[in-house]
């Protein structure tokens, strides 16, 4: 099973898409991680990939494309793959289903891990992270005003620009602009199948596995 994962900065994609892996045996493929693994490599694809950043330039599709073409045929895909932040766009998408095909195995789903903008500016302004072990908490979901770690105390947390309320709305505002063209494209497909990604997170994989058409593996389940 192959399955694309779209959802906004904030939804808990990447968490989904892990446990879903895990579950499913599918091999978790993030675009963030192929870049990451390319360049520490330096592989031939990598190479390539740094002259464009080092410019300054964008990394053009057909590089980015040869990355996922190559994760594609790595043994642990044998079962299938999520893909999370691949593809963009519509182009892209064409280049996925012709790398598919080529590969002899297709797409099978779309999911759009689908939160209200509100309810992220909400989880990601909260977000608060420690100057000096960098760990992660949240104003609401887990109060902390000084890291409790013992190297770490007395160190106060800080909000990264990123994550301001504002800041996060322009981010959302990019997301929604870039992605639409993309969301609109498997949605004319039939492929597209929307998930609400409020909740507690074994609600949403509960949700997620059920728009998938999957059974809930038995040795999985808490009954
Ligand atoms: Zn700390």
């Amino acid at each position: 099973m192959n399955i694309v994962f779209l959802g906004p900065p904030g939804s808990g994609k990447g968490t989904q898409a892990d446990i879903l892996c895990e579950q499913l045996g599918l091999a978790h493929v993030a675009s963030g991680d192929l870049f990451r693994y390319n360049l520490n490599n330096d592989t031939e694809l990598g190479k390539k990939a740094r002259a464009y950043m080092e410019r300054g330039d964008l990394v053009p599709d057909d590089i980015t494309i040869a990355m996922v073409k190559d994760r594609l045929q790595q043994p642990d895909t044998a079962q299938g793959v999520i893909l999370d932040g691949f593809p963009r766009t519509p182009p892209q998408a064409e280049a996925l289903e012709a790398i598919f095909a080529e590969l002899g195995t297709s797409l099978d789903k779309v999911v759009y891990l689908n939160v209200p903008d509100e309810e992220i500016v909400l989880r990601l302004s909260g977000r608060l992270i420690c100057r000096k072990c960098q760990a992660t908490f949240h104003k609401v979901y887990n109060p902390f005003t000084t890291c409790p770690h013992g190297e770490c105390n007395g160190e106060y947390l800080y909000q990264r620009e990123d994550d301001k309320p504002e800041t996060v709305r322009a981010r959302l505002k990019v997301y929604h602009e870039q992605t639409s063209p993309l969301v609109d494209y498997y949605r004319q497909k039939g492929m597209l199948v929307e998930v609400s990604g409020v909740g507690s997170i074994a609600d949403i994989t509960a949700a997620l596995l059920e728009a998938l058409g999957v059974e809930t593996p038995p040795e999985k389940r808490s009954d």
